[in-house]
Order: structure tokens, then C-alpha cells, then sequence
């Protein structure tokens, strides 16, 4: 199984490093099963509903993981920064962007902190907001690959599918800022088996996060800021939102209000927002 940081080891040539596929455990666990259940159905043909039963629940238990953000039986994630991070370090990252009346003023609170984050940008609003995409990198932030449509069968994409969504993403992002992505964050998080041989093929790697905001459905900016700011602390990635999908029904988007209060956390307790590029290259060096 590759940690976290073994994951991020090719971030070090700045530009993505397409890498052999390794199949993590979910794979070989379930090729093995398979083997076995075959073998058993040719010993004891009678045994074949409980072998089919197996397989079943094996096949349940894989479409499970896709929706446990952090696992890495289907292959590396960066769920936290690698232990050899800054020490202060912890990583702001906004979702689904850009949007042309969010992503400015997230901007302008990141500003206004110094803080530096990681915008996984949907291809398709990054194409339809090209100077919103500059002016994020402009302004000293990353910009990554959220998928090129975010659409919500995302989950159920065949693997030609989902490379052809990362790599549309990839050219946008790439055409706009002059950098390729080198993180891809899977739409509402769901890897299935076949994102970690299209990410491999692509160079990418695969980032989740260790706090969940919430900001995308809760209207209560303070719950939201205190969602995140009572678990806080070095090596977090906090997922945020700047895309259409924020906001309270009530008033400003959750994400504007919550936002200050965690940049004011962070000053508080000594710590500081990296991009998650900027984290893992600091953390290669060290
Ligand atoms: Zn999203």
C-alpha cells in the first residue's frame, strides 16, 4: 500500500509524471475471491449460491469504498499533508469553482490573511471564466483539476469516460494558468476502481481532505466555521467551497462568513494555509 508521501514523490519535476498502475489491496482482494470462488464452484458445484453470495458482497464492499474519501485500498490519496510538511502547515482547498461572484471575494479574504490555497476547478466553469482561472493563479494560489462537467453520474463513468473528463479538465486548467494540475479531487469525492489507473496514466494524484466543511449545504456560516475550527490543526486539508452549489438559502454564502473566521483561527493558533503543491514539495525538500 503507497503513503501518502511515497504518493507524492514525482511532484518533485513540478509537472504531472504519468507512473506505472500498482493495484492496491481492493484490487488483488478481489481478483483472489474471484479465483477462489471459481475454483470452489469447480469443486462443489453445489456451493455455487454461496460463492456467487461472496462475490456479491465483495462487489458491495468495493462500491462501498467510494464513498470513504480517505481509504487507500483503491489506490494513494492525500488526505492530510505528508508528515514532513511545514510543521505549521495546513491546506485550504475550495471545490467547484470558479464562480464570478464567490471565487473575488474568497480571494480577497485569502488576500487580506496571506493565506494561499487550492481551488479544484471544474473545467467546464473555468472555461466559461478564463480571467477568474488567471487571476487565481495570478494571485498566487493552485489551480487543480475537479473534472472537466462534475456530473452527477460521475461515479458510474467507464474508465474511457472518466480519462476523457480528467483530461479535458487538465488541457482547460493547463491552457489557462500555464501549469498543469497536478491533483485531481474525484467529484463529491467518489473514486471508484477505475480513477486511480486513469490518474496513474495521467501523472495526477488523487486529493481528498481530512475536514469537511459542509459549507456547500449548511446555511449557517458560524456552525460551519466551528465544524472546521474545533478540529484544526497542522497537516488538515479543509474542504471548502467557491462554486454554485455554496450558499445558504439565508443570505450570503456560508463560505464568505465562515471563511474570515478560520483565517482568523489559523493566525491564532500559529498556523498557516500552503497549497497542497507548495506543501508536498516543501515536505520532498525537507
Ligand atoms: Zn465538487
Amino acid at each position: 500500500m503507497a503513503s501518502a508521501t511515497s504518493a507524492i514523490t514525482l511532484l518533485a519535476a513540478g509537472a504531472p509524471q504519468p507512473r506505472r498502475w500498482r493495484p492496491a489491496v481492493a484490487y488483488w482482494g478481489t481478483a483472489a475471491l474471484h479465483g477462489a470462488a471459481l475454483a470452489g464452484a469447480a469443486w462443489q458445484p453445489a456451493w455455487w449460491p454461496w460463492l456467487l453470495g461472496g462475490c456479491a458482497l465483495n462487489h458491495a464492499g468495493v462500491a462501498a469504498l467510494a464513498f470513504v474519501p480517505s481509504n487507500r485500498l483503491l489506490g494513494p490519496v492525500l488526505a492530510r499533508l505528508p508528515p514532513d510538511a511545514p510543521r505549521d502547515a495546513i491546506a485550504l482547498t475550495f471545490d467547484d469553482g470558479p464562480d464570478p461572484a464567490i471565487t473575488p471575494q474568497v480571494l480577497d479574504l485569502l488576500d487580506a490573511h496571506q493565506a494561499r490555497a487550492t481551488f479544484f476547478c471544474v473545467g467546464a466553469h473555468a472555461r466559461r471564466h478564463p480571467q477568474l482561472v488567471r487571476q487565481i493563479a495570478a494571485r498566487g494560489h493552485a489551480v487543480e483539476n475537479h473534472s472537466m462537467n462534475h456530473g452527477a453520474m460521475h461515479g458510474f463513468l467507464l474508465p474511457a469516460q472518466l480519462a476523457r473528463e480528467v483530461s479535458a479538465a487538465q488541457a482547460v486548467i493547463s491552457d489557462l494558468t500555464g501549469t498543469a494540475p497536478l491533483f485531481f479531487r474525484p467529484p463529491f469525492g467518489v473514486r471508484t476502481p477505475a480513477t486511480e489507473p486513469v490518474l496513474s496514466r495521467l501523472g495526477l494524484h488523487c486529493a481528498q481532505w481530512s475536514i469537511r466543511s459542509l459549507d456547500a449545504v449548511d446555511g449557517n456560516a458560524a456552525r460551519v466555521a466551528r465544524r472546521v475550527t474545533s478540529r484544526l490543526g497542522a497537516g488538515d486539508i479543509v474542504l471548502l467551497h467557491d462554486g454554485l452549489a455554496t450558499g445558504g438559502r439565508r443570505g450570503a454564502p456560508s463560505v464568505l462568513i465562515a471563511l474570515p473566521l478560520i483565517l482568523q483561527a489559523l493566525n491564532a493558533r500559529g498556523l498557516r494555509s500552503l497549497t497542497l503543491r507548495h506543501a508536498c514539495a516543501a515536505a520532498q525538500a525537507a
